[in-house]
């Protein structure tokens, strides 16, 4: 982008000119680029998913010609049936980055402050700052194994929002954890973020029915291999759902375009092919974390499609450049306390081979 000077800045709404966006991660072209960055699934959705687009297509003339339906009820019924819960207990929206705003905007803007790690998804200050929260929000540091500390949260507040398993550091929190956060604060809403959390913790979705203080965020993007998609979805009370309808329906009606539908629809059908990429997904992280243990890494107990590894040795932002140079893209955080970590996404066997390969032959040797 061009630089704005203060004088074009003028038309802008003052609290726009003091935004600080979020950074996603790079999507860069390059040749033989292995991209191991932002979380992707590194195989295809299901071929159904292909096939419901192309019925869209060909079957309708009026895909494109007609709105689509509102409330995506379709995609409501496929998401209640794979998780086993009413259907009034799901909403759904355009990725799960969208479903977090109308999150925050719904329960948030309270008096009270609301609660989460320092080192947790780097969107929840973004959204602090965008709903007017900054000052309103209580960053509470996780213990120096990089877990969070459930006291902590036992304080007054006016949301809580925690990422399981959390990113970037990987770490899942159990649910008896997760209970005793809800059991704590009875007046205030608790989110938990499971962007993650099929590919080994435990899903806080069957709390939902006994906890009428809990939502519970997923997304297609990671593990149903769809983040270019752009489909998410809250599990929650209808009291709470109802109260996501109301700022999703001030905001924007049609979220969910016709093909995203088609497709998450397809997708939430498929579940033995769901289940079975995954899997290789977390064979091929724990195949991963051996070879890099062996080499000297330190990695964090990994939950995700990710892991969270620091090599004493080296210096994490020069290792993140060197593998940049030789075409592999991880993602550093220069931040405080994990400014010596990458977050390395993960890919095939193959492709991690190449991440292994390099490092001991080229950057390591
Ligand atoms: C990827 C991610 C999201 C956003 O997912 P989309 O559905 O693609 O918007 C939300 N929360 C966490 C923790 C994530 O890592």
């Amino acid at each position: 982008m061009s630089k704005i000077t203060s004088e074009q800045m003028r038309f802008w709404s003052p609290e726009v000119r003091e935004l600080q966006p979020y950074v996603p991660g790079e999507q860069p072209k390059i040749q033989n680029l292995l991209k191991l960055n932002t979380n992707e699934n590194p195989y295809p959705p299901s071929p159904k998913v292909v096939a419901a687009v192309q019925a869209v297509l060909e079957n309708s003339a009026d895909a494109l010609r007609l709105y689509p339906d509102p409330d995506a009820t379709a995609l409501k019924q496929a998401i209640a049936k794979q998780q086993h819960v009413p259907v009034e207990h799901v909403f759904v929206g355009n990725g799960s980055d969208e479903v977090l705003a109308h999150i925050f905007k719904a329960f948030f803007v309270q008096e009270k402050p609301i609660l989460y790690p320092d080192i947790t998804y780097s969107f929840y200050p973004v959204y602090s700052q965008f709903f007017g929260l900054s000052a309103n929000t209580k960053i509470l540091p996780l213990n120096n194994d990089f877990e969070i500390v459930v006291d902590d949260y036992k304080q007054p507040n006016g949301g809580i929002i925690i990422t399981n398993p959390n990113a970037p550091t990987s770490i899942a929190l159990g649910l008896s954890a997760i209970e005793e956060v809800l059991q704590a604060n009875p007046d205030s809403v608790v989110v938990i973020d499971e962007a993650y959390v099929d590919f080994g913790a435990q899903s806080a979705v069957d709390l939902v029915e006994k906890y009428d203080n809990l939502v519970v965020c997923q997304t297609t993007s990671k593990s149903r291999s769809l983040a270019g998609l752009r489909v998410g979805f809250a599990i929650a009370q209808p009291h709470l759902i109802a109260a996501l309808d109301v700022v999703k329906n001030s905001f924007n009606s049609f979220p969910i375009d016709r093909f995203a539908i088609a497709a998450a629809v397809a997708s939430f059908e498929d579940q033995a092919y769901f289940e079975a990429q995954t899997q290789k997904v977390i064979a091929s992280r724990e195949k991963l974390v051996a070879q890099l243990t062996e080499m000297g890494f330190k990695v964090l107990p990994s939950s995700a499609n990710f892991i969270f590894t620091t090599l004493a040795t080296h210096d994490a932002g020069e290792l993140a450049a060197k593998l940049r140079a030789q075409g592999i893209i991880v993602r550093h955080f220069n931040k405080p306390r994990i400014n010596q970590y990458l977050r390395i996404t993960i890919g095939t066997d193959e492709q991690n081979q190449r991440l292994v390969n390099t490092l001991k032959n080229d950057i390591l040797a």
